[in-house]
């Protein structure tokens, strides 16, 4: 299968453009005019540059305003296309996309569109160059792949040919089924790109806000299944006209895309397995069972607090590293490792962001199918020296500088075993069960990368974006879990550095996990068992728990047993939600505690102002709350 990405689609220069493209593992690109008449390069020189990168220049685009136009005009419009074959046979590119017209003189009828087409068709076989014809959504007759389809079809000729893009079909509603009909042969290219649905002017929707498939909410999966099914084996390729891309870094939106790409064909070879033969086989989207381990990296002062905090969570001190300075937390079947070494991944993460979340552990059914399909989807796999009694448990960097673990049930199991003394704690616990998830902070320009490296890689959906007000600006949220949220993601993309989130990442902590969220079965029990131990929570302002009385039928007695442990509770259509924070810890992370009755399925968003107003009331200087 040969991927390929309109240059139009990431930032930078031309020569920015190729490398990045290159980079992130594409067979080919597509030559937006634009991007090459800015470059002060010759024609040839571009493309023989883009061929060294190891890049083919799959098509040459746009060419506007052609079919239909009455004479004069028509005349011109084979004399500018005459001037465009030049280009194309310099840069070394075989075939350019028509679309179709928006020309307020030209005429519509599907004949006089479909001789133009065979006379172009004629001039281009002349220099063995090919026409694929697109429909716009906005076209001024044809805007309907089907309509297109019907010129390309009249205009009979080898080499004239039509070109899909899910956008301007799914943007219109118009059903993907429909491409099942048209001979892949006489399909000459396919650019895919996906768009949240908002209703608006469909110009506007398609210049400003397409993004990866996976990222919004069209059919594309439907939509190449089709494609795949008439036995199409041309290229597939990202046309992505969106604002935050183009200002975003050119080599994390092209990996992005072929990311998105890739997980994409991975999908539609397994619904449409006979039509999509020629798409190499990946490892199904890997089921996440359960988190195997949070480790931190912390040092001096900063180790001795989180030692005390987890020792105040009730967790046991049950290992020590064999050879390193390392130990092992565990409550339930939650593990936290504090990795105090001052070199390797956990001493540089330390080194750049203090006290951090330097890796995560995650159990799977299969650790080297994970690892496989991480790198199918460009990935990077991660290791370091191994001591000589440890185990090589693999692993991948994920987004950022974040590191990724995976234990299956091999030998890798006992990797606690293997690698760790037993130490005895025999101290009571305080009742928590598992990790109920993890809360990654970052800039709202990466959240959707995050979020689809984690449903691309995993069998993971994600939850539509809610909206969290901090007092000091906007923070989205969007949540990913996996089927019987076995393992699940928040991810908060700050807009202003002023917020709670924001103000984390501009103290240096980079787009990383702000907070762990920790199940228990009973809330109340935890408090308790928790305060016994020294635990600090978050205090609450009085005002909260008196909403809560007004705006939820709660028993007296619970609310006030809320109120005295500073437990905040939130319900939907079913169940009800309770939820218990620590005062901050390393700057600005810190631990929360959950209890889930019924089938609640969110993470609280609602209490989310008022945990961020009693964060930021700890945060300043202490003189501002005397006085
Ligand atoms: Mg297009
Ligand atoms: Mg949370």
């Amino acid at each position: 299968m040969k991927t390929g990405i309109a240059t139009v689609s990431i930032s930078g220069n031309l020569e920015e453009k190729i490398e990045a493209i290159a980079a992130a593992g594409f067979s080919g690109i597509e030559i937006f005019e634009q991007d090459f008449i800015a470059d002060i390069r010759s024609p040839r020189a571009v493309g023989q540059r883009i061929r060294d990168a190891g890049l083919e220049v799959m098509l040459f685009q746009p060419f506007r305003d052609f079919e239909g136009l009455p004479r004069p005009r028509r005349a011109k419009a084979f004399d500018r296309a005459e001037r465009k074959f030049d280009v194309m046979q310099e840069l070394g590119c075989d075939l350019v996309l028509v679309c179709s017209s928006v020309h307020p003189e030209a005429l519509g009828g599907i004949d006089r569109a479909a001789a133009d087409f065979a006379e172009l068709g004629e001039r281009a076989a002349a220099r063995n160059l090919r026409i694929g014809y697109e429909a716009l959504a906005w076209g001024r007759y044809v805007n309907d792949h089907r309509d297109a389809w019907e010129i390309v079809r009249r205009a009979d000729h080898p080499n004239v040919g039509l070109i899909l893009d899910s956008f301007h079909t799914l943007g219109r509603g118009i059903d993907p089924e429909t491409i099942r009909r048209i001979p892949g042969d006489r399909i000459f290219f396919v650019q895919l790109a996906d768009a949240p649905a908002i209703e608006m002017d469909l110009l506007y929707w398609s210049r400003h806000f397409r993004n990866m498939p996976g990222e919004g909410d069209l059919p594309v999966t439907d939509f190449m299944r089709a494609v795949m099914a008439t036995g199409y084996v041309g290229p597939i390729s990202l046309e992505i006209f969106n604002d935050q891309f183009r200002g975003g870094s050119p080599h994390t939106i092209a990996q992005d895309g072929y990311r998105s790409l890739i997980a994409l064909m991975d999908e539609v070879r397994r619904l449409e397995p006979e039509a999509a033969s020629e798409i190499e086989p990946l490892p199904a989207p890997i089921a996440v069972r359960d988190t195997a381990f949070v480790e931190f990296a912390a040092q001096g002062d900063g180790l001795a607090e989180l030692e005390s905090l987890f020792a105040s969570l009730g967790f046991r001190r049950v290992g020590r590293h064999v050879s390193k300075r390392v130990t092992l937390w565990q409550q339930g079947s939650i593990r936290i490792v504090l990795n105090a070494e001052e070199t390797g991944h956990a001493g540089n993460a330390w080194k750049a962001r203090g006290t951090t979340i330097c890796d995560i552990g995650l159990s799977v059914g299969s650790a080297s199918d994970t690892v496989a399909r991480a790198r199918a989807l460009g990935a990077k796999l991660f290791s370091q020296p191994l001591g000589p009694d440890e185990l090589t448990i693999p692993a991948i960097r994920g987004l950022g500088d974040s590191v990724l673990h995976f234990i299956d049930e091999g030998a890798l199991a006992d990797v606690w075993n293997v690698e760790f003394l037993a130490e005895a704690d025999a101290a009571p616990d305080a009742g928590l069960i598992r990790i109920d998830h993890i809360a990654q902070t970052m800039t709202y320009d990466e959240m959707l990368s995050w979020s689809l490296f984690y449903t691309t890689l995993f069998d993971m959906r994600k939850a539509p974006m809610v909206d969290v007000i901090d007092p000091d600006g906007l923070v989205r949220s969007s949540a990913i879990a996996s089927p019987g949220n076995a393992f699940r993601v928040t991810l908060n993309g700050a807009e202003t550095l002023r917020t709670l989130a924001g103000s984390f990442l501009a103290a240096g902590q980079g787009a990383t996990v702000q907070h762990i969220a920790l199940e228990t079965d009973d809330i109340f029990a935890t408090a308790r068992a928790m305060q016994a131990k020294g635990f600090a929570a978050l205090p609450l302002s009085s005002n909260y728990f008196d909403d809560l009385a007004a705006r939820f039928d709660l028993d007296p007695a619970m609310l006030e047993a809320m109120r005295s442990a500073n437990i905040l509770y939130d319900a939907d259509d079913s169940g009800e939600f309770f939820q218990l924070y620590s005062q901050p810890f390393a700057g600005q992370m810190f631990i929360e505690i959950v209890e889930r009755r019924g089938g609640y399925r969110g993470y609280g968003a609602p209490n989310a102002p008022f945990r961020i107003a009693a964060l930021k009331r700890l945060q300043q200087p202490k003189g501002i709350l005397a006085a």
